[in-house]
């Protein structure tokens, strides 16, 4: 009895470290195609175009999230003395971490207080909307939505507003979905439409399709509180998030 035990043990033995063997080899094949697929995925610059539930999480989106404005460019002054540059920023910043917990890819033009341009450029805003652009392209991404805040010379006059590029058809569709989304949300104070437009620097110049939203007016006193608390600030991103997310999943 005892030499069989020994044998069977012995073989017992064997097949587990073939096992073993089998099982490691297998697994260093999944990660080095998964490995293939991102670097794939990374070169070519952009997602699939498909709908991007159920797809693969090595073929995510990806969403240029641009804050307007930045360093030595304020953008608009509002009625407190609050600078649009900063309330752009914090709300980018809350997209993205929204966007992230959905598994989209999220590329940033800027991610603090600066311009996109050096000292020495003689142009400042020329060059930092140039490299903006030159960014977003770069990126390729499957839309972009560049976060700014309005002003007008009349003090009641607020709300928001989605800009999209005249002739770019999925540039009007993610404009109507999100100011659909604002309209709702700020209520029957927002009755508009998202509106073309043909000569905004950013919508000439970037080939995908790209959103200028105007969250509200820095002009009016009630607004420009609202967009300066967190709470306002986070209920904006999560509606742009939101509205994005209908976009990308109902191409
Ligand atoms: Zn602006």
């Amino acid at each position: 009895m005892r030499p069989n035990l020994f044998r069977m043990e012995f073989f017992m033995a064997i097949l587990m470290f073939f096992l073993v063997f089998q099982l490691s080899r297998q697994a260093a094949v999944i990660v080095s195609a998964q490995a293939a697929g991102r670097t794939s995925a990374a070169s070519s610059g952009r997602a699939d175009a498909d709908p991007y539930f159920g797809i693969a999480a090595d073929r995510k989106p990806v969403v240029v999230l641009d804050s307007g404005h930045g360093g030595f460019d304020p953008g608009k002054i509002a009625v407190d003395g609050s600078l649009e540059k900063d309330i752009n920023l914090r709300i980018a910043q809350r997209v993205k971490q929204y966007l992230e917990a959905s598994d989209v890819e999220v590329v940033m033009t800027r991610d603090s207080d600066t311009a996109l341009c050096g000292e020495s450029d003689s142009n400042k805003k020329t060059a930092d909307m140039r490299n903006r652009c030159r960014l977003i392209n770069d990126a390729s991404p499957d839309l972009v939505v560049s976060i700014h805040q309005n002003s007008y010379h009349e003090e009641s006059v607020k709300g928001a507003q989605v800009f999209y590029y005249k002739s770019s058809e999925n540039g009007r569709r993610l404009a109507e979905i999100l100011q659909k989304r604002f309209d709702y949300v700020l209520g029957a104070a927002n009755t508009r439409s998202a509106k073309a437009n043909d000569s905004y620097y950013l919508l000439l110049h970037v080939k995908s399709p790209i959103v200028i939203v105007e969250c509200g007016f820095l002009s009016n006193w009630s607004e420009a509180a609202l967009l300066n608390t967190e709470e306002y600030q986070d209920r904006t991103a999560w509606t742009i998030h939101m509205g994005i997310l209908e976009y990308l999943n109902t191409r």
